[in-house]
């Protein structure tokens, strides 16, 4: 089940966390893994680990916040890989302030990022993918996307336009046999949540029914399903892996 032999993956923001855990199981799924963001030692190291574990890693030094970066990284992808099957749009940052507070450059960082940088990739992507007449596009969106959360109005932003551009690629290129869809985690034990009291960890606990923070093998499991045959009709979809913090 599941199986991603032969097929080559684009994982940006795979240097740690939520990234890292999907490039591995992508690559332990048989998918040669292309890991992307903008720290290489940190890259090379996830690399090195996948291939100690027997898979298939590339490393690619690209900012997801610049155009032509990202375009650089969909390019050399297929030049060393021949093809592009399943893009990961994971990097992401947050620049976390209530709305009065906010900077009009704490708005352009994160909508850079999170998601035009997305869409950049998606657009690169999208050629190639549509050529060989398979393809699956995942973003990983999030739950404050679907809910909203103070003092993120930039990271909601983002992640709310992220839902609606997967919607509006999976009816683009559904005919191409690509598909496009969101995953949306709750709260998970990353660098991302790390800076978060024990008091509001505990908060947030309290209001999931399953009773704890999520773990990036959590979101990995999820993209490794959409990105196999076996989910090969699922398109336009909103994957919540968010332990139940919301059912929509
Ligand atoms: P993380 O530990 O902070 O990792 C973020 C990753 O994105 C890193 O690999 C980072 O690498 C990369 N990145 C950031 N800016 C980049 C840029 N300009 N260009 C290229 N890569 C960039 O965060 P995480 O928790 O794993 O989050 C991963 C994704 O899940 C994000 O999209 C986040 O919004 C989403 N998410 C997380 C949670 C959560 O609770 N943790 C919940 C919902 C959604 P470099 O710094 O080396 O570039």
């Amino acid at each position: 089940m599941f199986r991603l032999d032969g097929k080559v993956a684009l994982v940006t923001g795979a240097s740690q966390g939520i990234g890292e855990a999907i490039a591995k199981r992508l690559a332990a799924q048989g998918a040669t893994v292309v890991c992307a963001a903008r720290t290489l030692t940190k890259l090379q190291q996830v690399a090195d680990a996948i291939r100690e574990a027997g898979g298939k890693a590339d490393v690619l030094e690209a900012d997801l916040g610049d155009s032509a970066s990202v375009r650089a990284a969909i390019a050399t992808t297929l030049e060393r890989h021949g093809a592009l099957h399943i893009l990961v749009n994971n990097a992401g940052i947050t620049r976390d302030k209530l709305l009065i507070q906010m900077k009009e450059e704490d708005w352009d960082a994160v909508l850079d990022t999170n998601l035009k940088g997305a869409w950049t990739a998606i657009q690169a992507a999208t050629k190639p993918m549509m050529k060989q007449r398979w393809g699956r596009i995942i973003n990983i969106a999030s739950v404050v996307g679907q809910m909203g959360n103070p003092g993120q109005a930039n990271y909601v932003a983002a992640k709310a336009g992220l839902i609606g551009l997967t919607k509006s690629v999976a009816r683009e290129l559904a005919s191409r046999n690509v598909t496009a869809n969101a995953v949306t985690p709750g709260y998970i034990e990353t660098a991302m949540t790390a800076g978060l009291s024990a008091e509001v960890k505990a908060t947030f606990t309290q209001q999931i029914p399953l009773g704890r923070m999520g773990t990036p093998e959590d979101i990995a499991a999820a993209v490794v399903f959409l990105a196999s045959d076996e989910a090969s009709y699922v398109t336009g979809q909103v994957l919540s892996v968010n332990g139940g913090l919301l059912m929509a």
